[in-house]
């Protein structure tokens, strides 16, 4: 239902629980979210408010923990396919366990890329579609984070805004778009994306919006958006003008 994403020097956890903060109000399920640290993925989930999110992350994560991560993805979930436990609640983690994803949307090929990808060998955890679409991506990944997500949505029916992250390649997050809202802020030394500019107010005004079927990689230097065939696209930098 509600995704952020925060790349840059503050610390991503409390960013990360702000801008969930910002998206309560669409309503939701169960939150949750995922850092990377020491080129380590580590994921906090909670069913029920956002507010239990953190109390779980606080008790889970060392204050140094949140002082030194400065990438994270966030989600606040609707359920369409699984009940609103903990395990079905976003971030989901590959078979590798190195990539964490959050999903707004429906994969409604879910169930056949999931027979698919149970033959080579994959176990999944929750009764999520989300968690397929991250098995995929980890399956298609050849060492190209942004080629492996372009490869993956090739193959998916249905619907998607999405963030992605790999400790195999600290320093990015990558997001993409079809039928769900994302919005990638450009701040300061920062990059912050979300499904919903009220998560972003806070850090920045100046936003690209995505359009269907185009996947950004946002990294410190910059934000670059092509199609789902790596070819570069050009999207306007637009000013909020909103109070944050
Ligand atoms: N279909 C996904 C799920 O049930 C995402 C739902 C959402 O948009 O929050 O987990």
């Amino acid at each position: 239902c509600g995704i952020v994403g925060y790349l840059g020097k503050a610390n991503a956890a409390t960013v990360l629980i702000n801008g969930l903060k910002r998206l309560e109000y669409r309503g939701y399920d169960s939150a949750g979210l995922a850092l990377l640290d020491n080129d380590e993925i580590l994921v906090s989930k909670s069913a029920g408010k956002v507010a239990s999110l953190n109390e779980r992350a606080h008790t889970n994560w060392s204050p140094e923990v949140f002082k030194r991560s400065g990438t994270g993805i966030a989600h606040t979930r609707w359920a369409t396919h699984g009940p609103p436990t903990e395990i079905n609640a976003h971030p989901h983690l590959d078979q590798s366990g190195d990539i964490a994803l959050v999903h707004n949307g429906i994969i409604e090929n879910y169930r056949a890329l999931r027979t698919r990808l149970e033959s080579r060998g994959h176990h999944f955890y929750s009764e999520t579609d989300t968690e397929v679409l991250c098995h995929l991506i980890g399956d298609c990944d050849k060492g190209d984070l942004f080629q492996a997500v372009c490869d993956a949505l090739h193959q998916v029916e249905g619907t998607f805004g999405i963030a992605v992250i790999s400790s195999r390649e600290p320093g990015r997050i990558i997001t993409a778009r079809r039928g769900s809202p994302i919005v990638i802020g450009i701040g300061d030394g920062e990059v912050i994306l979300a499904s919903d500019a009220s998560a972003i107010l806070a850090h920045t005004q100046r936003v690209i919006y995505l359009d269907d079927n185009d996947i950004a990689t946002l990294t410190l230097d910059g934000v670059d958006i092509r199609d789902l065939n790596n070819v570069p696209v050009t999207r306007e930098i637009a000013e909020l003008g909103l109070d944050a």
